[in-house]
């Protein structure tokens, strides 16, 4: 193949429908078909990454091999397509204005006024097609995040019928997904929205090639017809897209649906043998008849926002239905854990995950949960924080240490188990400064990390400032706990296992980033595994 291909998903009428999903899922279709893909997530906003985000604003940060902190869908890419992501397919309108400004600074525009149009678009064109320039991709998917209407995302659109225009119908096409809500007094689904919203494209230039419905109920072929005849769509190009009782069913039913061969057609390439999804389908058949489940408690603190932590969540749901089991997974509010209750709280589960975090809130909780686990030989499993407080607890109730805790939390402790690495000391500034990305970690022969991988060397990514204090190590070897990962550059302890036990593993890294639906992660099979012996 020649040309890179451009897909552009808008989305219109309301935020929250799935263009995440729906990219992810074009995507997988087009790469179960041969084609080399790689989705682009676009930010609207002023922050250079969302690294400087708390979870409550857009979700989870999600954390690509490089060590860019991007938005959580491109933890959906990564797990739909098993390609990984990095600094090129997440762009945000703080990074664009950043380098224009820089440029100007630099004199680069030689005396010009620098405008939206053209330096502006100009530079957001040229971040589409970095990606493809970088990977030689036969396709690039590139959503458009927020909804059409909006001021911000105005510059994007406007790229968009540029680039839609330079490059020829034969190279870029634009995919708009909309909502059809259901009202259920007049007993009809309503075009109406999706009309004014292909209006509000067309203000901008900008005529969809395809439009993706979303729905409750089945369309019918007069729907269908409607936007066809409003929208200037051919019928055949619009699609209809149910809601799914799983998200990994969503490329089939885009299939089912034929969007992968509309999206062949218009770019007038031949449509050829059907995508091969055996394996994704074999997922999904365990995924909905599994045979056993298991009970696990997870506990955090951004738990009343189900996407703080999706990487998790569906880390779980791979590794679990790998093993025909169902996962059912409750998210324990860390500050609502106290000595009187934990007993209780943790008393059915079969395994319990202590979530990564930042800063003092919630943090006896998360300890009280660990010395449940601990005391009781439930399996356990502790992420970045999780691990760190598994190390506190391990300080304070094993060793004796009992003001022991890390310096993030308490600058004063007499026993700084986990500490500022010393790099970190002089850094003031927030954004992108943590140990970010993959790091390698030995791991030592005998130990469930080592069972769980069945390797000598993993590379795990990460995101944080504070580390295990490598001062106190004896201490704890001595009395059972032990560092069985270590990174070999700098000796930095990433995993801590209690060998004595049936599976306590805390690891400073997080696995949740890596597990995709045909892979799950390791760590989190054999966590499942060991909760259902
Ligand atoms: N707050 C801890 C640190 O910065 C842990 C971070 C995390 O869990 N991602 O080291």
């Amino acid at each position: 193949m020649n040309a890179t291909k451009y897909i552009f998903i808008t989305g219109g009428v309301t935020s929250s429908l799935g263009k995440g999903i729906i990219s992810a899922s074009l995507g997988k279709l087009l790469q179960a078909r041969g084609y080399k893909v790689s989705i682009q997530k676009i930010d609207p906003y002023l922050n250079i990454d969302p690294g400087t985000l708390n979870p409550y604003e857009h979700g989870e940060c999600y954390v690509t091999q490089d060590g860019t902190e991007t938005d959580l869908d491109l933890g959906h890419y990564e797990r739909f397509l098993g390609e990984p992501t990095s600094h090129a397919n997440n762009v945000t309108t703080g990074q664009i204005y950043q380098t224009v400004i820089n440029k100007e600074r630099k004199g680069d525009y030689l005396g010009k006024t620098v405008q939206i149009i053209p330096h502006i678009t100009n530079e957001i064109k040229t971040r589409i097609k970095l990606l493809a320039k970088k990977n030689k991709l036969d396709f690039v998917i590139t959503e458009i995040g927020g909804t059409v209407g909006d001021i911000e995302s105005l510059p994007y659109i406007e790229a968009v019928r540029q680039l839609k225009w330079e490059l020829g119908k034969n190279n870029a096409i634009v995919i708009h997904l909309t909502l059809v809500p259901y009202l259920s007094a007049a007993k009809e689904l309503k075009t109406k929205p999706t009309q004014h919203s292909v209006k509000l494209l067309l203000e901008n230039g900008v005529q969809p090639d395809i439009i993706v419905l979303r729905t409750e109920k089945s369309l019918t072929k007069e729907i269908k017809q409607k936007v066809s005849l409003f929208c200037n769509i051919d019928i055949e190009s619009v699609i209809e897209a149910i809601d799914a009782k799983s998200i990994y069913e969503v490329p089939l039913k885009m299939q089912d649906e034929k969007l992968d061969e509309t999206v062949l057609k218009k770019f007038s390439m031949e449509v050829g043998a059907e995508p091969d999804l055996k394996p994704w389908k074999e997922f999904l058949y365990k995924l909905y008849n599994n045979k056993k489940t298991v009970k696990i408690a997870a506990v955090g603190k951004y738990v009343e926002l189900q996407d703080a932590y999706k990487s998790i969540n569906d880390s779980f749901i791979h590794a679990a239905t790998h093993q025909e089991t169902k996962a059912i997974v409750d998210w324990i509010h860390s500050e609502k854990v106290n000595e009187e209750n934990y007993k209780e709280i943790f008393k059915d589960y079969k395994g319990i995950l202590v979530a990564p975090g930042f800063g003092h809130r919630g943090i006896e909780g998360k300890i009280l949960a660990i010395k449940y686990a601990r005391e009781n030989n439930i399996p356990f499993l502790g992420i970045c924080l999780g691990m760190q407080c598994a190390v506190i607890e391990f300080a304070r109730n094993v060793l004796g240490y009992s003001d022991a805790n890390s310096t993030e939390m308490e600058t004063s402790t007499e026993y700084p188990v986990i500490d500022l690495m010393e790099n970190q000391k002089s850094i003031t500034t927030m954004g992108a400064t943590m140990r970010l990305g993959s790091y390698p970690c030995n791991l030592k022969k005998k130990s469930k990390a080592f069972d769980a991988y069945k390797k000598n060397q993993v590379v795990e990514r990460h995101r944080h400032r504070y580390e295990f204090n490598n001062e106190f190590i004896e201490d704890y070897e001595k009395a059972g706990m032990s560092a069985t990962g270590i990174n070999p550059e700098t000796n930095l302890v990433e995993i801590m296992e209690i060998p004595a036990h049936k599976w306590f593993v805390g690891v400073q890294f997080h696995p949740e980033y890596s597990s995709t639906v045909l892979k799950p992660h390791p760590l989190f099979v054999d966590f499942i595994k060991s909760a259902l012996e």
